[in-house]
């Protein structure tokens, strides 16, 4: 009864909900062992093991539905953390959530997947984008075959219907590989994605989500030449004319605007209104008007590119404005917010991976007769 209790008091701790809006999520049945093997056993894609373990789990493992609570039977993967167990407490009204150092069976599932993809599929590759400035084509189409460009994209538009928290895991486990990679992920599923999910209408999800989640990369123009910090002093404006919206201005340091297929961009619709004008348009990449300039030479994440677009007289059809006029600030602070945590996980990520790459060599390099790895920190000559 006492561990019980203990038990349910550090997941009181952590009752944060794995999404970052839905803070209360219930616990489904947990799943039986032989079930989990079994779906554990599926190869392939994170995808068709998602859509496995959903269909075992009777659809209950979206994020809403995490399995997370199974664990009151089988112990969840506890991670070592160095979080403090000061000001455990549970309240009458506190539901036992599972604590965010602990995985779930789909998230460990993930995170093995993305490792695997990683050092298979990346790895052989980082150099070669790097000195090249450039995201080499396998690379994309492997994130987009393996699910993971459309993270939290519900099922019944072709994405994986996993958690915001299972994206993170995801930029993190690339980010240990390859920084560039993981920011294509990133921006991708804690952005784009998230955006038209939230904010469009079902006409702009059937269109734009199915292409999200398994061909098309999405890129977030907010930042101009004078609106770095200060993004909502940009200038680039939309004038409606009829039923459609005319776009003319300048965007700088977009990133994967290279690859993109899809822009999502803040313009201004009445500059005198100031922030309040702007407003968000979903923009095709063959739209005419729109050209996308060369990518910046830049000192890292190279593979990713951040390129100027200028936008000419670009016609977008009022269909296309994402959410609603003058609201575009609001959907940018929301999405830039919830993107930062995707950022942190890249240099969680990034981090682990360069730690990953010293152990061995200082356990190999030798100086003044032993391996640099049995010396102090500290050593002074
Ligand atoms: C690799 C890369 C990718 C990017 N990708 C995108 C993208 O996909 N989409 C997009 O829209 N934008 C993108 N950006 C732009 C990015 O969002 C801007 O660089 C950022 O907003 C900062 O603007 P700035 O570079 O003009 O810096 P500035 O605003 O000029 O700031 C310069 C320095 O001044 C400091 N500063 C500014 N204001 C204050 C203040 N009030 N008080 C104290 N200090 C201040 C800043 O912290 C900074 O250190 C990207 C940038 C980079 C480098």
């Amino acid at each position: 009864m006492e561990a019980a209790e203990a038990s349910m008091a550090s997941w009181s701790f952590c009752s944060r909900s794995r999404d970052v809006e839905t803070l209360c999520v219930r616990a489904p049945p947990p799943m039986p062992a032989a079930r989990r093997e079994e779906a554990r056993e599926m190869p392939a894609t994170i995808g068709s093991k998602m859509a496995l373990f959903c269909r075992l789990e009777s659809c209950v493992l979206r994020r809403n539905f995490p399995i997370c609570l199974s664990s009151w039977k089988n112990p969840p993967h506890v991670l070592k953390s160095s979080q403090s167990e000061a000001g455990l407490k549970t309240t009458n009204k506190a539901q036992p959530y599972a604590p965010l150092q602990t995985f779930t069976d789909e998230e460990m599932m993930i995170k093995s997947a993305v490792k695997k993809f990683a050092r298979e599929q990346i790895a052989p590759l980082v150099s070669k984008m790097d000195e090249n400035s450039k995201m080499e084509k396998s690379v994309i189409r492997g994130l987009f075959q393996q699910g993971l460009m459309g993270v939290e994209i519900d099922t019944k538009y072709g994405g994986t219907g996993a958690s915001f928290f299972s994206s993170i895991l995801v930029i993190e486990e690339l980010a240990k590989v390859d920084a560039s990679v993981a920011l294509v992920c990133d921006i991708q599923n804690t952005i784009i994605n998230r955006l038209i999910g939230k904010y469009g209408t079902e006409e702009q999800k059937a269109i734009y989500l199915p292409k999200l989640a398994t061909e098309q990369m999405g890129s977030f123009c907010l930042s101009e030449a004078g609106a770095g910090s200060d993004s909502f002093a940009l200038k680039t404006k939309a004038d409606k004319k009829g039923n459609y919206y005319v776009i003319n201005g300048s965007k700088m340091w977009i990133s994967n605007a290279k690859d993109a297929g899809l822009f999502v961009v803040m313009a201004n619709v009445d500059l005198t209104l100031g922030y309040k004008g702007i407003t968000c348009f979903l923009v095709d990449r063959d739209t005419e008007g729109l050209h996308i300039g060369k990518p910046e030479n830049k000192m890292g994440i190279r593979a990713s590119s951040t390129c100027p677009l200028t936008f000419e007289n670009v016609k977008v059809p009022e269909a296309n404005i994402l959410g609603q006029i003058g609201h575009g600030y609001k959907y940018a602070i929301g999405g830039l917010n919830e993107s930062r945590i995707g950022i942190a996980a890249q240099m969680l990520g990034l981090a682990q991976g360069c730690f990953d790459h010293t152990i061995p060599y200082i356990k190999e390099r030798e100086q003044f007769g032993k391996r640099i790895f049995d010396f102090q920190a500290g050593l002074r000559q």
